[in-house]
């Protein structure tokens, strides 16, 4: 049962921004920690655009939103644990004394606060791109590769890095780089693609074509039409939301994009605020992430029970 107004007057001994791989498993410890917790979700998961999750224990291949709603069918078990379904807009004050604002009005007051907001991906601007994105479009193939096994496959490179990805890429299948405005490798990059057996194709990719989210035809520049079943790239990543920046939370430079800095406990240079998942580690998927959050979860349950000794 939803709190109402007033509930959310109660201080919690935590809240936790952000509701599912990372947050939730945050929630849970917190809760089995027998405190009282509120886990606050906009309910937009990184992985919403794609029809199938892989490789996460136990849930291979299951729909990503059914993953999260079983897990807040387990949370909903302990009657510690408030789900908010809205955005938090505003976060200040300091480690015993957080004041958390929604976006439809209402403020909590928190102990400790868990940053599991994630992060959203930067795609490049081509027609055809956006709408195939989590289904032909993809950025990891140990999340979605196996299913296009031994398919003509395509690497759309974003970074200079993308050499390295069409070499593994070719574990699933032949690979074409497409380098579409990204300098050509140099010779011994060059060998390297050579000898994985990778197509570099310089010229640029004007549409991707295909039926629905389907991917059939990458159309380049000069109208050639190369077959292709699935495209991977490296989008660039940015925090999904402006809260860690706010609180003042100190960042390092990802692979991909700002990652909130943590220490082993998952605590942020912030004094009683926490941040788990892809918004606080430079490599994603939903286990890491869960792992995340069980460990920024029973961390902050630590903190507040030795704040207590330390107090007394
Ligand atoms: C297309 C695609 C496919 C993927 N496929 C897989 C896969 O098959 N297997 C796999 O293991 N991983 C996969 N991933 C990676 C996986 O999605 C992420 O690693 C995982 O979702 C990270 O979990 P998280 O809890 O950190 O963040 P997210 O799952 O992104 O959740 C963050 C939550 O916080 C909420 N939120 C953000 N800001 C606020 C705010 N201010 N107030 C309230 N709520 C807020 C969001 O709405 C969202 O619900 C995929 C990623 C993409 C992009």
């Amino acid at each position: 049962m939803q709190p109402d107004m007033q509930m959310f007057a109660t201080p919690f001994d935590a809240v936790v921004i952000g509701g599912s791989y990372a947050g939730l498993s945050a929630a849970m410890q917190i809760a089995r920690g027998r405190r009282n917790v509120a886990v606050i979700d906009a309910g937009k998961p990184r992985n919403r655009f794609a029809t199938a999750s892989h490789g996460f224990f136990g849930q291979d291949g299951a729909e990503p939103a059914r993953m999260i709603e079983s897990a807040r069918e387990k949370l909903t078990a302990y009657p510690n644990v408030y789900f908010i379904a809205d955005e938090a807009v505003g976060a200040s004050g300091q480690e015993g004394a957080f004041v958390v604002t929604l976006a439809s009005g209402p403020m909590l007051e928190a102990s400790r606060l868990v940053l599991a907001t994630g992060i959203a991906d930067i795609l490049p601007d081509m027609p055809g791109l956006a709408e195939r994105w989590g289904v032909s479009v993809l950025h990891c193939p140990y999340c979605h590769g196996y299913e296009f096994g031994g398919a003509p496959l395509g690497v759309l490179a974003t970074t200079p890095h993308c050499a390295e990805k069409a070499m593994i890429i070719t574990e699933w299948g032949p690979t074409t780089l497409f380098l579409n405005g990204q300098p050509m490798p140099d010779g011994d990059i060059l060998a390297k693609l050579a000898k994985r057996g990778v197509t570099v194709e310089p010229v640029a990719v004007d549409t991707l074509e295909g039926e629905a989210q389907t991917l059939r035809t990458v159309v380049l520049a000069d109208g050639r039409r190369i077959a292709m079943t699935a495209l991977y790239l490296t989008p660039r990543t940015v925090m999904a939301s402006p809260l860690a920046e706010s609180l003042g939370c100190a960042f390092e430079d990802g692979f991909f994009g700002p990652v909130i800095v943590t220490d082993g406990k998952k605590a942020t240079s912030i004094p009683g605020v926490f941040a788990a998942g892809d918004a606080a580690r430079g490599m994603h998927n939903a286990t890491w992430a869960s792992a995340d959050g069980v460990t920024a979860g029973a961390a902050v349950h630590h903190s507040l029970i030795f704040e207590g000794l330390d107090a007394a």
